[in-house]
């Protein structure tokens, strides 16, 4: 290893200087060798190491001391330990983050022509249950940012020059120490680009984007349900400087249909059948998504009891010709009135059954169960 220079000496400052005039000096001394402001400059680079590498030994009180006592020379471990730089920086990250982050990184963070990836958009798109049975093409329009075709994005006029940000000095962002803490903020001059535009665009008047209206057919499949997200890949915002688009999610807002409910692929409905039929037993006509099926009643069926429609649901997504059932819940119609015909039959009736009323073995709430 060379021969070290003398930390104190890197860092301009004397062995009685305080912590706060290190502080400062080390400050200066980085902003000045930093890489984003020297790229290429290997002697800068390494000066800003040894910049990096003496602050870390004179912040620490400790290791200040140490370093007073026995110099470069420590048990032959000196203050080798920093050698592992990136290490280094990470240690005291947190507190003086946002300097070596940049280095460590490996740049990429100043101002100037800095990529941005578009926004996610969301657009939500009503569906009725007939929808969701055959599928649908739906004719979206979505408002959202396109490149600017004027400047192709630069923001600037064509033919015109750009300037570098003399605020930032190129940066696109400005650091406000505080304390301890170095905090930085997107420069408000440039918005954080590194350069000014001197002669903007008369189309996006520098925006580099312009809102329009974008058309997009999509064909949603059948099956889909409420809340479901589909997600179109890069048909959301359009990015900055580049930068890619982001995507566009349609959001499936299934609106509640006046007979039927839904669970996943299944359908459900609740018809009045005549007190006759839920005896006797007989065929009735049950109304599906697309027209009507026919339902047998089986003889004796209490009220409460499910009857299945095979294949009268909604598809299931993603699988061709699938299709969930049609629960029918079945209620049983008790009319407020009745003819004098009807009630002469009643009557006879009610004679010939008495009205001795039955036990149920099971719980009220085990027999609800079950109905189900
Ligand atoms: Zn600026
Ligand atoms: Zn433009």
């Amino acid at each position: 290893m060379a021969q070290k220079r003398d930390y104190y000496e890197i860092l301009s400052v004397s062995r009685t200087s305080s912590a706060e005039e290190i502080k400062k000096n080390y400050r200066k001394l980085a902003m000045q060798y930093h890489p984003d402001r020297n790229p290429g400059d290997v002697k800068a680079e390494e000066a800003f190491k040894e910049c990096a590498e003496a602050y870390a030994v004179l912040s620490d009180a400790e290791k200040r001391a140490q370093y007073d006592q026995f110099g470069h020379s420590l048990g032959g471990r000196g203050f080798q330990g920093f050698e592992g730089f990136e290490d280094a920086f990470r240690g005291f990250g947190d507190v003086f983050g946002d300097i070596f982050e940049d280095f460590i990184g490996g740049g990429g963070r100043g101002g100037r022509s800095r990529t941005r990836r578009g926004a996610d958009l969301e657009i939500g798109v009503a569906l009725t249950f007939e929808d969701v049975l055959h599928g649908k093409e739906k004719q979206l329009e979505i408002p959202r940012h396109e490149t600017c075709g004027e400047c192709k994005g630069s923001g600037a006029k064509p033919g015109s020059k750009k300037a570098v940000c003399n605020e930032c000095r190129g940066q696109g962002e400005v650091r406000i120490s505080q304390g301890f803490f170095t905090m930085r903020r997107t420069c408000h001059a440039c918005r954080g680009e590194g350069e000014k535009i001197e002669k903007p665009c008369a189309v996006c008047h520098g925006a580099k984007r312009v809102r329009q209206t974008r058309k997009i057919k999509v064909k949603l499949p059948p099956g889909v349900d409420n809340g479901m997200r589909l997600k179109m890949t890069g048909e959301g915002e359009a990015g900055e400087n580049g930068g890619p688009r982001g995507d566009l999610y349609i959001l499936m807002q299934v609106e509640p249909h006046e007979l039927f409910e839904r669970k996943d692929e299944n359908l459900y409905c609740e018809v009045l059948v005549p007190y006759t039929a839920a005896v006797l037993g007989g065929e009735i006509k049950v109304p599906t998504l697309t027209s009507e099926a026919s339902l047998k009643i089986p003889h004796g069926t209490p009220a409460g009891k499910i009857l299945k429609i095979k294949g009268e649901g909604l598809p299931v997504l993603s699988r061709e010709n699938l299709r969930g059932d049609l629960f029918v819940r079945i209620e049983i119609d008790i009319p407020a009135k009745v003819h004098d015909e009807e009630r002469k039959l009643l009557e006879q009736y009610a004679k010939l059954r008495g009205n001795k009323i039955q036990l149920r073995k099971k719980g009220f709430f085990e027999h609800l169960k079950e109905s189900f």
